[in-house]
């Protein structure tokens, strides 16, 4: 008898199961085949192609974004998404140790620096108050740009990640960044179909990432997506996507050192018929943590929600055990079992690369690190 058959249990009767229950997988119950056949055929397999631009269309339409620019993958669209907003190298770039390396990652190819801000407990997301009170202590404000008093570093973006498909507290960070001149840029990679309130999440910052890589609510193998409401940025996103060439029907040129991160057709063909089925997947996976949450109502196991104002995907349902050791009971008894779980990342202030990084307190962030456990949250 292990401590948490009971959850065992229950997973696999909700997935219908007694074989090996993964975290989150890709499903394909749409035109998925037709298109990518479709796209065969037509040759147009790489770089051009009328399935990337529909795809755009059909992310931008369901976002609420009036521009969408498809990339290889979200950290791509990050990367892009950062540059644009202006950072550049010996920038800082405030984000929360609570993400994936990605968001990092982006952040460290312009040669910019991370500083770490704790998250909120309940959204998962940047604290509005963490931030504040960093930047009432850490910042001043000079010919409109904002300087880190302690580095004398400009602070060139804000960046929160909307944890799981919950959205963080967005309207305060706003307001905060405004207050203190500082782009802000959503990291909105697991976030697709996430409101805050009634508006779309990737859709407040200046600059929104989302992903779809075969972990995420919708894939396309391998893919992301900037979006934005600034026409100039979405035009020059859509150009140093393309190795910044000059168009013209012949000759080359280009006015600048540009990337090949454009998403090709045929990863576009497949997310034309994954944002159609998007919406079931939506239902599905609502269906599915509502199930958890009245499972879990009454139990020492807490299950995750948001903050108020958050409507999340419920892309990856997560699960708050008492202590780091019942966390790690947790996770072995269910693995062992064919359930998949895993933990919450690694803090990026404790990761090799980043861990001499300008940090605020990080309580929060400690707290949830030790015990939040992903559970399976595949479309059933
Ligand atoms: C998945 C993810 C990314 C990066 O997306 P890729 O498409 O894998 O490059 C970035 N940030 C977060 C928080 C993610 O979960």
């Amino acid at each position: 008898m292990g401590k948490y058959d009971d959850v065992i249990a229950f997973v696999k009767k909700l997935h219908n199961t007694e074989d090996f229950i993964p975290l989150h997988a890709p499903k394909f119950i749409g035109n998925e085949k037709k298109y990518v056949s479709e796209c065969i055929d037509s040759t147009f397999v790489s770089s051009v192609g009328a399935f990337v631009d529909k795809f755009e269309k059909q992310v931008a339409e369901f976002t609420g974004s009036k521009y969408a620019i498809a990339t290889v993958n979200g950290t791509a669209a990050l990367h892009i998404s950062l540059i644009l907003s202006g950072v550049s190298k010996g920038d800082e770039v405030i984000t929360q140790p609570l993400t994936f390396i990605a968001t990092c990652n982006a952040i460290n190819y312009i040669g910019a620096h991370p500083v770490f801000v704790d998250v909120d407990k309940k959204s998962l997301g940047l604290s509005v108050e963490k931030l504040e009170g960093f930047l009432r202590r850490n910042a001043e404000v000079r010919n409109n740009e904002c300087f880190n008093k302690s580095t004398n570093r400009r602070i060139k973006a804000v960046v929160p990640m909307h944890t799981f498909g919950f959205s963080a507290d967005i309207d305060g960070l706003v307001a905060v960044c405004e207050k203190y001149n500082i782009p802000l840029v959503e990291d909105a990679a697991e976030s697709l179909g996430s409101y805050y309130k009634d508006r779309h999440t990737g859709t407040f910052g200046c600059l929104g990432a989302f992903s779809f890589n075969g972990n995420k609510i919708i894939t396309t193998g391998g893919g992301g997506m900037i979006v934005t409401d600034d026409e100039i940025l979405a035009k020059k996103a859509k150009h140093i996507t393309t190795t910044a060439k000059i168009s013209h029907p012949w000759e080359y040129d280009h006015d600048m050192v540009g990337y090949n991160y454009r998403m090709p057709n045929i990863n576009a063909a497949l997310g034309c018929a994954q944002m159609e089925v998007l919406p079931e997947f939506l239902k599905s996976k609502k269906q599915l943590a509502d199930e958890y949450k009245s499972f879990f109502k009454n139990k020492s196991i807490q299950f995750l929600q948001g903050s108020q104002d958050s409507v999340p995907n419920h892309w990856l349902n997560a699960v708050v055990l008492n202590s780091l050791e019942e966390r790690n009971k947790f996770l072995q008894e269910t693995n062992d079992q064919g359930v998949m779980t895993r933990p919450i990342w690694k803090l990026m202030s404790r990761v090799k690369m980043f861990q001499n990084a300008q940090k605020t307190n990080l309580e929060n962030s400690e707290w949830l690190e030790s015990r939040v456990v992903n559970i399976p949250s595949s479309v059933v």
